[in-house]
């Protein structure tokens, strides 16, 4: 029997949110990342019957799972600022609520950012934050991932206790997780640019998180050397990380079959080379 592994990119909903679904097709993709309003904008989108309906339909038609949802980038649900917490917290209520009424099955969120307090401080909020969310997610099949970040300014999560910190917290009450962005850790820090590499960062990842809270990872290359803590994502094999990275990705017992979705640079065009190219790491033809 041959194994559906589950690769995509971010695909766009210019035109409505199916187009996300058919584009994702078009690159030969099995799953799709997708934001669900407008990432740069506190307004929240509203589905309209008929969105819905051709969201059922080009489900169906095209065959997408496990799809994701990014959440907007105003949001931070670690803000020691009363005023722009209130409003994280609203719009992230508001970014679940369309998630469920889509049926993804993750949503993809940046932990936050302490701008000016301290990072314990921040986290603690991070946990009421997603505490408050227990009774809407209750027999859901939504599982929210915390997404590894880059460490660019007072952002928290780039360090892999950070989010061992919020997941043992929260596990017990709502269904959490995490998404590795491979450019993200390379710029923390995290060496995975070979399968020695990789061994090493799977272990500490266990370690501080717990390997089975892993659900998903962010296929990007980075502009930026290890280390670096900036996020500027570069094509497959075009950045400081390289190829291999992704070829043990690919054909690594422990990191094959996990979700994956390219936010690579240049659209379409590149991700369906991309999403081909990791296939051919796994001899395992595209599933038509
Ligand atoms: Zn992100
Ligand atoms: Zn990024």
């Amino acid at each position: 029997m041959s194994e559906t592994l589950l690769i995509g990119a971010h695909t766009s909903t210019a035109g409505g949110v199916h187009k996300a679904l058919l584009r994702g097709k078009e690159i030969d993709a099995t799953t799709v990342q997708l934001f669900t309003s407008n990432q740069k904008q506190w307004n929240g989108r509203q589905f309209s019957a008929e969105e819905l309906d051709l969201w059922q339909r080009a489900l169906s038609e095209t065959g997408i799972t496990s799809i994701m949802s990014h959440d907007s980038y105003l949001i931070n649900l670690g803000s020691n600022k009363n005023d722009l917490l209130a409003k994280s917290r609203k719009a992230f209520r508001e970014e679940v609520e369309r998630c469920l009424q889509l049926g993804l099955t993750y949503m993809n969120f940046h932990p936050g950012a302490a701008t000016g307090d301290s990072e314990e401080n921040c986290l603690d909020r991070i946990v009421q934050s997603l505490l408050i969310l227990e009774p809407l997610l209750e027999n859901t099949s939504l599982r929210l991932l915390i997404e590894a970040t880059a460490g660019q300014g007072t952002t928290i999560g780039h360090r892999f206790e950070h989010l061992g910190y919020l997941i043992s917290r929260v596990k017990e009450k709502i269904p959490i997780g995490v998404c590795i962005d491979t450019c993200h850790i390379f710029a923390a820090g995290y060496d995975i640019r070979d399968e020695g590499g990789w061994k090493k960062v799977i272990e500490e990842f266990d370690y501080a998180v717990g390997w089975d809270h892993l659900y998903a990872f962010h296929m990007n290359d980075s502009q930026h050397g290890l280390g670096s803590r900036k996020d500027r994502h570069a094509n497959l094999g075009k950045g400081e990380i390289g190829m291999k990275c992704f070829e043990v990705m690919m054909t690594h017992p422990k990191l094959r079959s996990i979700p994956k979705y390219l936010e690579t640079p240049n659209g379409e065009l590149m991700w369906k080379d991309e999403i081909a190219t990791l296939r051919s790491f796994t001899c395992i033809p595209t599933s038509n």
